[in-house]
């Protein structure tokens, strides 16, 4: 038993489960000696930070099993490849434009044997201009990309009417709603909801921004890189 699967089992995972965030650690620790993946290495502060906050959408959206999700920015794999660890009927697509990250991600997929999780190398501002990836997602999720506005403009484009994008902030979420109103607006969402919670007892104060795709995303919009993170809508 490891630090890491205790805080699983305790978190409700499955024993083999728990072993698999376990593997995946491992690897983390053993890539981020060759390349930057993460600041956070200590094994108790990675479950929590890393695992337990990236599961999150699992437990505080209800996201149904069998969704269709994609993580845009999802780096070292967070959320995305957690949610897919923690819940093995989900179809997940990672996408990230640095391809170190990708190769990582690859290897941990093989090494953990999973299956239906997709890794894409590629910004979204061109991803979501494909067919076979635009507006055909239940759920959009990403964590420590950007702020919501220029987020709101890569996520949104994903999402099917319908679906939703969860979006996973810090304490300034609230903030950050009012600055990307516009931009929510314009790629047709609606803030439905913000849930507050905490991965570690500690005051620091982690949010969920959901927000319901309600009509199409016209079709100009993302914008080419770098508008939405230069000139974020609004
Ligand atoms: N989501 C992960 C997490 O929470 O640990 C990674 C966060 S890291 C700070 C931001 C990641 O977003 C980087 O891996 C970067 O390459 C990726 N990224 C930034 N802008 C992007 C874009 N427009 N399209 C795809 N990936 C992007």
């Amino acid at each position: 038993m490891s630090i890491i699967t205790d805080i699983m089992l305790a978190h409700g995972a499955a024993k083999e489960c728990a072993e698999r965030f376990d593997k995946y650690y491992k690897l983390l620790i053993e890539w981020n000696k060759k390349i930057n993946l993460t600041a956070i290495t200590d094994e108790r502060e990675a479950a929590l930070k890393h695992f337990v906050d990236s599961v999150s959408p699992i437990d505080c959206c209800k996201i149904k099993p069998g969704s269709k999700i994609i993580d845009v920015g999802t780096g070292a794999g967070f959320p995305g490849l957690p949610l897919k660890i923690y819940d093995s009927t989900l179809s997940v697509t990672l996408v990230d434009s640095l391809n170190k990250r990708i190769n990582f991600l690859n290897e941990v997929i093989s090494e953990l044997g999973l299956t239906d999780v997709e890794t894409v190398h590629s910004r979204a501002e061109e991803l979501a201009k494909n067919k076979d990836y635009r507006e055909s997602y239940d759920y959009c999720v990403s964590r420590a990309v950007a702020n919501l506005a220029t987020l709101s403009e890569l996520c949104l484009p994903f999402v099917k009417v319908g679906g939703y994008f969860v979006s996973l902030k810090g304490p300034k979420a609230k903030e950050e709603i009012a600055a990307a109103k516009k931009a929510v607006s314009v790629m047709g969402g609606s803030l439905e909801e913000v849930v507050g919670y905490s991965v570690d007892k500690t005051d620091y104060e982690h949010n969920l921004v959901i927000i319901k795709k309600a009509s199409p995303t016209p079709a100009r919009y993302p914008r080419n890189a770098p508008k939405p993170a230069k000139e974020p809508i609004g």
